[in-house]
């Protein structure tokens, strides 16, 4: 799970959130090297999470270096990614929705993708689509029928809008309840990935679609730390 490819800057805000490109180049180079297969959500669904040594590259919320520093490395190393694009990224400072003291508006002003910048994504051949909610929602504060607008609107204007499948959802800030799966799974989505850390193995647990855990990549870590999150899942007591 990566958001942000740029360099930290003066900031100390969320550092965690942004990975410089040096070091994501050495991530995706090293993932390469070490025969992981590159996958895109779609994919690894439609194998019904089974298959080996998959790895599927997710980037949440739709920043523009996505494009300007994320997709150069992945076509030099023929990776793929998945994004969770918010359909209602411009001028949206979704940081606040989760604790109001976040208002320093540094995720607000970081740039995201245009609808023609996401074009030139999808057209790469690199990336695929999911869903991430219209507006990045908090979603225990939301009412119910907003919250089916938002997951299951999220998906079909994507749809309409770049004229693509899009098959998986992710949840914003990671927070959800049993009817928020529901919700997500009437909307025609296949499978929902959370912020909750670790690796499904189908050989290991019991791989439940709609509450998919991903390994977070924190700006950060050093490049160990990076290869110990690969092998079991998060980062540990180092
Ligand atoms: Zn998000």
């Amino acid at each position: 799970m990566y958001h942000m490819v740029s360099p930290h800057g003066v900031s100390k805000k969320h550092r965690g959130l942004r990975v410089d490109p040096a070091m994501f180049e050495r991530q995706v180079a090293w993932l390469a090297a070490n025969d992981w297969e590159f996958v895109t959500m779609s994919e690894l669904s439609e194998r019904d999470f089974r298959g080996g040594k998959q790895v599927a590259i997710t980037f949440d919320d739709g920043y523009e270096d996505n494009l300007l520093n994320a997709l150069p490395v992945l076509q030099k190393y023929q990776a793929k990614a998945t994004l969770y694009l918010v359909v209602e990224r411009h001028e949206n400072d979704w940081s606040v929705k989760k604790k109001a003291h976040h208002n320093s508006g540094e995720l607000a002003a970081e740039p995201k993708l245009s609808d023609e910048q996401v074009r030139q994504l999808l057209r790469s051949g690199v990336f695929e689509l999911g869903g991430h909610t219209l507006t990045h929602c908090h979603l225990p504060s939301t009412s119910p029928v907003e919250k089916a607008h938002e997951i299951s609107a999220c998906r079909s204007t994507l749809q309409e809008t770049f004229d693509t499948p899009v098959t998986s959802f992710a949840y914003p800030f990671g927070i959800f309840d049993y009817e928020d799966v529901d919700l997500v799974r009437e909307a025609g989505f296949t499978n929902a990935v959370t912020t909750n850390e670790g690796i499904d193995n189908v050989d290991q647990n019991a791989v439940d679609p709609w509450r998919l855990r991903r390994i977070k990549v924190s700006g950060k870590d050093n490049f160990w730390a990076f290869k110990i999150r690969m092998g079991i899942g998060f980062r540990g007591y180092l």
